[in-house]
């Protein structure tokens, strides 16, 4: 019977997909390397994976409740695993060409189209590089000084500004009596998607405010951070496409990079990964610059901003998380109406593109219940316990066929999703008084 299982693993584990197509650009790092949905239950295979000293890889994603786990794994691992009695199945064959895919395709000109046409859509067609967003960004700040404010909030560890994006309609309504609803992304790194996104969440904001004056332009106050680790992300468009964390030093020298999501200070604990590892925490909470930059700024502008909501963007597995992270057992506030709002955005989703969103606590995602550090030190907790109402992650698209190197031509369609999401979200905020 074993035998059968075995031979069944390893003929699925080794299946070969079509070739793909020849790409321009060359990235010898990950050429042949591979990432490879193990369906199985993902306690069982991660526990098994911790104690086997024989295989070397790299956590994707997963599913307690479609029980899979996705892992990246070189050419020799991928053959290690075929010795294991699971259900296996190559998603992406060549991680090489898969990155190929995500890198702009044309030389557009964004800043020349946007400087005639501030709300054109040319910024969306590919991913665009900090300096592209940058540049963007300080367009739209010109294009509309009474509604658009970029402000510099502090320097990261290799001195780039962090910026946060604050759109605000000059109204009757006192400013520090306005709810604020906060929209971050690209805190890790490779997740392209979350950046682009919150940048598609602005446009559409902007839109929105130029029309007829209405409840949410009028009566929110909004924050985004388009890229919460300016270093990573330039690290993975010039260094390695699929780095996480941020840029800093550690306590060991060659090892950088502090996960910024496992460093806020609510229920914080030391990850059981080294610092060379892509959950590393630091030594102590805060130690990640961007977010000791992000708190310190709540906290010297605590009387400007009424934060109410918080949404983080996240890529990749289509999921709604509400809190908590750092435990399970941990009950939140108003549970019954957080995850009735969670499912109105899942379904809100689907009435925009169709796609499914799975509703879960952030727990279960993280891990939490497996190992509790897991879930620890999140940028979701720290703002559900201490700033905003309602807080919720978004994992946007997809649900693994592309992982975190979502093609560019999702940009546009992920981007109305979360559009959508937002807009549901204020309306519900607005209505809950
Ligand atoms: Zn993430």
């Amino acid at each position: 019977m074993w035998g059968t299982r075995l031979l069944v693993a390893v003929l699925v584990c080794g299946a070969h997909g079509l070739a793909p197509p020849q790409q321009p650009l060359v990235f010898p790092k990950y050429h042949n390397e591979k990432v490879v949905r193990i369906t199985e239950d993902p306690k069982n295979v991660l526990s098994v994976l911790a104690s086997a000293n024989n295989i070397t890889y790299q956590k994707w994603g997963s599913s307690a409740s479609e029980r899979f786990v996705d892992i990246h794994v070189d050419e020799d691992n991928h053959a290690v695993l075929q010795s294991f009695s699971w259900s296996c199945q190559v998603i992406i064959e060549n991680l090489a060409d898969a990155i190929a895919e995500t890198m702009p395709q044309h030389q557009d000109p964004v800043v020349e189209t946007t400087q005639a046409h501030p709300l054109s859509e040319i910024f969306f067609r590919e991913y665009r590089p900090l300096e592209t967003i940058d540049a963007w960004l300080g367009i739209l700040q010109q294009t509309f000084p009474d509604i658009v404010s970029v402000e510099e909030i502090g320097q990261t560890y290799e001195h780039r500004p962090l910026k946060i994006v604050h759109i605000s309609r000059p109204s009757d309504i006192d400013h520090g009596k306005r709810k604020t609803v906060v929209v971050t992304g690209g805190t890790h790194a490779r997740e392209w998607v979350s950046v682009s996104s919150v940048c598609y969440a602005i446009y559409s904001l902007l839109q929105l405010y130029l029309e007829e004056p209405n409840k949410i332009s009028d009566q929110l106050d909004f924050l985004f951070i388009p890229v919460m680790n300016p270093d990573g992300y330039a690290y993975t468009w010039t260094e390695d496409r699929l780095w996480k964390k941020n840029r800093q030093e550690t306590h060991l020298p060659k090892c950088f990079g502090i996960d910024i999501d496992h460093s806020f200070e609510f229920h914080w604990t030391r990850s059981s990964d080294w610092a060379c590892g892509e959950e590393y925490s630091g030594e102590s909470p805060f130690e990640a610059l961007e977010a000791r930059m992000w708190h310190q700024y709540l906290n010297s502008t605590n009387d400007d901003h009424n934060i109410y909501g918080y949404i983080d963007l996240h890529s990749y597995s289509q999921e709604v998380l509400y809190p908590y992270a750092f435990s399970c057992s941990e009950q939140p506030r108003d549970e019954e109406n957080l995850i009735e709002l969670a499912y109105g955005i899942s379904k809100t989703i689907r009435r925009q593109s169709g796609k499914n969103y799975n509703v879960l606590p952030a727990c279960i995602d993280k891990d939490s219940d497996l190992l509790p550090d897991l879930g620890s030190g999140s940028a979701l907790d720290f703002m559900y316990h201490n700033r905003a109402y309602w807080a919720y992650q978004l994992k946007l698209r997809d649900s693994g066929s592309h992982g975190f190197l979502l093609p560019s031509k999702y940009i546009e369609p992920v981007g109305r999703e979360v559009a959508a999401a937002i807009y549901y979200f204020c309306t519900f905020i607005l209505s809950d008084e």
